[in-house]
């Protein structure tokens, strides 16, 4: 705020929310001063915050947010406010104007647009997280185990997803941590396809990448398998991509920055002749998330240094479109040594 120069902070981004005050709950605004934490929310929610978030004042939305979001203003004497203009929509900010307009639409408050505020604080997980992570990610690699041995062929990729799906849930998650792809022959050389009615096929390869959520927190892995006898192309090309991410693992480590990171692996990927196949950047930071700071990407301007406590996926892929992918990923805790690995998963 300081650094801003304002007197507030709007937060409403919902994992930023949830971060700052410990209020799960789907609805809620928080307005927080150097003195003051405010959380605005509706009737469902009353009671969860008192129970979630007992450090911050509730201010019930009785009527509507406008009405609300103008009586915390009142109440924190902000004259300044800065608010996450990445996630306020248009419609939204029409209301905070309106909220906070005084006669003549003039606005009594200063509305300052601004991002990264809340997200900085979060890429550096505390153990609690790590813990939360660490188990979404055991049981992914538990609900892949338990799954594999039904695929078969002629399964199709939307049942075969259901088979890890359900058992992440048999195993205790929350649900999953994304919408699980099952991705096999062509459309496996889509980095993010989408389960399809496609039936599975021998000697084509099957890009799986699956995350659980526990706590709140998520988990992102990736194997790629084949089912019958892999043929030599598919030797060939996973062997690269294993080779890639197997020298980025060894080489991360925290104050490396995230553009280096990326050269670990698409350096391997790049002498073999199939950087262009390569598309995308080597990995993202993972949390309450599944996409978070910081990034491993060739296409960053700025890379900063990981730090230890980041968790972040390694996950070099070559994309052929026609015949298909091969994506390995794993999810690793940034340490001052090197990694550790939180994905079990044979490769
Ligand atoms: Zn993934
Ligand atoms: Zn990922």
């Amino acid at each position: 705020m300081a650094e801003l120069s304002v007197e507030a902070v709007l937060v409403t981004q919902a994992e930023n929310r949830r971060y700052l005050s410990g209020y799960t709950g789907s609805a809620g605004t928080l307005l927080v001063t150097s003195s003051q934490a405010l959380l605005i929310t509706d009737f469902r929610y009353y009671e969860q915050v008192s129970q979630q978030a007992p450090a911050f004042t509730l201010v019930k939305q009785n009527k509507t947010f406008k009405q609300a979001l103008r009586q915390a203003v009142q109440a924190a004497g902000a004259k300044t406010i800065a608010f996450e203009s990445r996630d306020v929509s248009v419609g939204l900010y029409q209301d905070m104007r309106d909220a906070l307009a005084g006669r003549g639409e003039r606005l009594i408050v200063e509305l300052v647009p601004a991002s990264d505020l809340v997200e900085p604080l979060r890429v550096v997980k505390d153990e609690d997280e790590i813990a939360a992570i660490a188990r979404a990610a055991r049981i992914a690699d538990a609900a892949l185990a338990a799954a594999l041995p039904h695929f078969a062929a002629g399964m199709s990729e939307i049942e075969a997803a259901w088979q890890i799906e359900r058992r992440m849930r048999e195993l205790g998650a929350q649900g999953v941590g994304f919408e699980l792809i099952v991705a096999s022959g062509p459309n496996s050389a889509l980095p993010h396809a989408r389960p399809s009615s496609r039936p599975l096929q021998e000697g084509e390869p099957i890009v799986i990448d699956i995350g659980a959520r526990v706590d709140g927190y998520v988990s992102d892995m990736t194997r790629t398998i084949c089912l019958g006898k892999p043929g030599a192309r598919f030797r060939k090309i996973y062997d690269i991509v294993l080779r890639a991410q197997l020298g980025a693992l060894a080489g991360i480590k925290a104050g490396l920055d995230g553009k280096a990171a990326d050269a670990l692996a698409r350096d391997v990927i790049t002498q073999a002749g199939f950087g262009k196949k390569f598309g995308h950047g080597l990995g993202h930071g993972v949390g309450l998330q599944v996409h978070e700071q910081p990034r491993l990407s060739h296409l960053l301007t700025e890379p900063k240094p990981l730090q230890a406590g980041n968790v972040v996926t390694v996950e070099p892929g070559i994309y052929l479109p026609g015949w298909g992918g091969v994506r390995i990923e794993d999810l690793v805790v940034v340490t001052d040594a090197g990694v550790r690995n939180l994905t079990g998963s044979p490769k």
